[in-house]
């Protein structure tokens, strides 16, 4: 071994050794007292409804919807009707389930075919439509925050397939005086593939207008869209979700033994993300 292979590797094992100290000498405990997550069960697959989920609608009726009378259940499944449906319970965040399949008779081209909707807070809807081999105009496809932005993919499946949507919604936040406090965001699964990852949407969905946020309650319903073609739906549950609920009850600190010793505030910011800094996408 040269001498300068024989420094390098000292200076290797020191740095090794103080890094080791650091990571096991040391516990980083953060001062926060966690409650206890709740325990639920899970569905028996990933479409079925995890024990503290609101169903919607199970295959039996339309009860929980308000227009029910106008649309059909048959064999277990809803029918698209006349007139939007719409929950009679409202959600604020949420998770939602449902599955929808485009009629296997193809009909139509375009927006006509296959078209239904999704609306979160009865307001912003994420786009149905048989998007399967039917060019359309891209943020009005399957998957789409209408006239916003287009699914990342085109997860489709064929005419008269069940097509599943797994949407983790944040609802938008508004000041008293009507202005918005923070926007709405959508993260959405097409059939476990992500199409949507944490959009920031621009406001509500109309065909004949700008996006806009209009000042509105903290809950909202989910409704589902008449576009006049026979959309059928099935397996529609919603959880309301919130954070992990945690109490800062002291600074946070290292432990080594019965020794305690605080983080050091700039230590501390040295490992924080500056707030509003913008993460670069990577190509
Ligand atoms: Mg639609």
């Amino acid at each position: 071994m040269t001498i300068r292979n024989l420094l390098a590797s000292v200076a290797f094992s020191m740095a090794t050794f103080s890094l080791n100290a650091w990571n096991h000498a040391e516990e980083y405990l953060n001062g926060i007292q966690w409650e206890k997550p709740a325990i639920i069960t899970p569905g028996e697959s990933d479409s079925q409804p995890p024990s503290d989920a609101i169903v919607l609608f199970n295959g039996q009726d339309l009860n929980n919807w308000k227009n029910g009378e106008n649309w059909t259940v048959k064999d277990g499944v809803i029918f698209a009707g006349k007139g939007p449906i719409t929950s009679q319970e409202e959600f604020g965040d949420c998770q939602l389930h449902i599955e929808w399949s485009a009629p296997s008779e193809v009909k139509g081209d375009g927006q006509g075919r296959g078209n239904s909707g999704v609306f979160l807070m009865g307001k912003y809807e994420i786009q149905v439509l048989d998007s399967y081999d039917n060019e359309t105009y891209y943020d009005g496809q399957a998957g789409a925050i209408y006239k916003q932005t287009p699914p990342m993919v085109n997860a489709m499946r064929k005419p008269g397939e069940w097509n599943s949507y797994d949407i983790i919604w944040t609802a938008p936040r508004f000041n008293e005086d009507g202005s918005l406090k923070s926007p709405a965001y959508m993260t959405a699964l097409h059939n476990g593939v992500v199409i949507l990852n944490h959009f920031e949407l621009k406001g509500d969905t109309p065909f004949n207008r700008p996006p806009a946020y209009n000042m509105h309650g903290e809950t909202g319903p989910i409704s589902l869209q008449d576009h006049g073609n026979p959309v059928r739906f099935r397996n529609i549950w919603v959880r309301p979700i919130k954070p992990a609920q945690g109490e800062q009850v002291r600074a946070p600190f290292l432990r080594d033994g019965d020794k305690e010793t605080p983080i050091q505030q700039q230590e501390l910011k040295k490992l924080e993300r500056p707030k509003n800094q913008a993460v670069e996408p990577i190509q």
